[in-house]
């Protein structure tokens, strides 16, 4: 029997969340939940330097707003021991060896071969070092870092989107694992947490093509069996740009304060880079259902965050009262007048936000915009408004007198009508709305 399903979604609690870590966090949730297997949250927190509590708070509640929920958390501050076995075990097979260079050192060799016309790939000095070499060094004070010694073959792998990848150990550095001050790397943490949890699925971006083959091979070395892997392109601007500068304004926070909905973000993410077009879908039931991997291509995927809104449009005039309730409410709709305030409004709107100059008219009533030209007309037509409360035949009664009285008929009596009682020229259906508007015109 083949191993359950296990995903996870891996952030490093040194920033906010953005839409090139929803989308590494989407597809690893959608695999878990199709094919009912777990999904871990793991926080990648090993640098104490940069990772704080508030991050990790703040990645939680965007991965909750987004209904992303998890079934396990891990984070691998917790698990300082296990990647320090790890370390002995690998020490113990001759696979991780002590490096004294400098960065600067580093950086004249890496120079050099540049110079050369060579990729700048470790030269791996320090793997000749006799223990009395090395024993000098440190009585001199240098601290020594530690790098796993890569196999020199090829390492392959069937990517999940990119295809079979092949990459050639010797033109990649041995990864460092552990520094100087001790602190245990990314690289290590990781494949041990992989092996450990049981995860059968790596999904992440394509900027992590070449740690993959160095993981595969320090699993190899300790015992483990590589889960498989599929890396997505990474996201492109609208016109094709590069994103990673502007992904700060991209964080989910940013989307979320812009009035965007979780399910336009994930029906948006969920499709956008594969065959598939996209389609609103109400939650992740329904979007794992037509998802999978191989719809995905390796080119770079643009995003364009306005394509957010019309989705976010769509989702909200689908919602039915019960669902916005609270919301409508939180914006000082009586609960009597919500239903019906919320029929007549959804579809008049883009965000939610789009409701409080929607509300405030219903409330106080609009300053009426009127055209010079008009000015004597609306002043006769407002004389004749009827006495409120207005009811579901008011506009029918009061543009029915205001056409008998002066004549006018069509746009020309309407258009008029709607700004002298709301101030704007666009809006819902004025029969529906009457009935909402709690207080006459300003002035009047
Ligand atoms: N913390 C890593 C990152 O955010 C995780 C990469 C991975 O999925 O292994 O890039």
């Amino acid at each position: 029997m083949s191993a359950p399903v296990t995903t996870r979604f891996a952030p490093s609690p040194t920033g906010l969340l953005h839409v090139g870590n929803l989308r590494t966090a989407l597809f690893n949730a959608l695999i878990a939940r199709k094919a009912g297997g777990t999904f871990i949250l793991r926080l990648d927190d090993t640098d104490p330097a940069r990772s704080t509590e508030a991050f990790a708070d703040a990645i939680r509640e965007d991965l909750r707003w987004l209904g992303l929920t998890w079934d396990r958390e891990e984070r691998q501050s917790a698990r300082l021991d296990r990647y320090a076995e790890a370390a002995d075990r690998l020490r113990a097979a001759s696979r991780l060896y002590e490096c004294f260079e400098t960065p600067s050192e580093l950086e004249v060799k890496r120079r050099k071969q540049l110079a050369m016309g060579r990729p700048p790939v470790y030269d791996r000095a320090s793997l000749g070092l006799s223990e009395e070499e090395k024993a000098e060094k440190r009585a001199a004070g240098n601290q020594g870092y530690w790098r796993f010694r890569l196999d020199q073959e090829r390492i392959e792998w069937e990517d999940g989107i990119l295809g079979a990848i092949t990459i050639d150990a010797g033109s990649v550095s041995d990864p460092v694992l552990i520094r100087a001050d001790g602190q245990v790397l990314y690289t290590l943490a990781s494949v041990v947490d992989d092996i450990e949890m049981g995860v059968t699925s790596v999904v992440r971006g394509s900027d992590h093509v070449t740690n993959t083959a160095t993981q595969i091979q320090i699993m190899q070395a300790l015992g483990g069996t590589p889960p498989s892997f599929a890396h997505h392109s990474l996201l492109t601007g609208a016109g094709g740009e590069a994103l990673s500068k502007r992904l700060g304004t991209l964080s989910l926070r940013d989307l979320r304060a812009r009035g965007v909905e979780p399910a336009a973000l994930l029906s948006l993410m969920a499709r956008l880079g594969s065959s598939q077009p996209v389609e609103l879908r109400a939650d992740l039931e329904a979007l794992a259902e037509g998802f999978s991997l191989e719809q995905f291509g390796a080119a770079p995927t643009r995003f364009d965050p306005e394509d957010l809104f019309p989705l976010t449009r769509a989702h909200l005039q689908a919602q039915p009262w019960e669902v916005v309730r609270d919301r409508v409410l939180a914006l000082g709709v009586p609960e009597n007048l919500g239903p019906q305030f919320w029929a007549v409004m959804r579809d008049n709107i883009t965000v939610m936000d789009d409701l409080t100059p929607w509300w405030a008219l219903c409330r106080d009533g609009a300053a009426p915009e009127v055209a010079p030209e008009d000015a004597e007309f609306v002043a006769e037509a407002l004389a004749l408004l009827p006495p409120q409360p207005w009811g579901a035949g008011a506009w029918a009664e009061w543009t029915g007198a205001v056409k008998a009285a002066t004549g006018r008929k069509g746009k020309g009596l309407f258009l008029p009508l709607r700004k002298a009682l709301t101030g704007r020229g666009d809006g819902p259906d004025m029969a529906a709305l009457m009935p909402l508007l709690q207080a006459p015109p300003q002035g009047l």
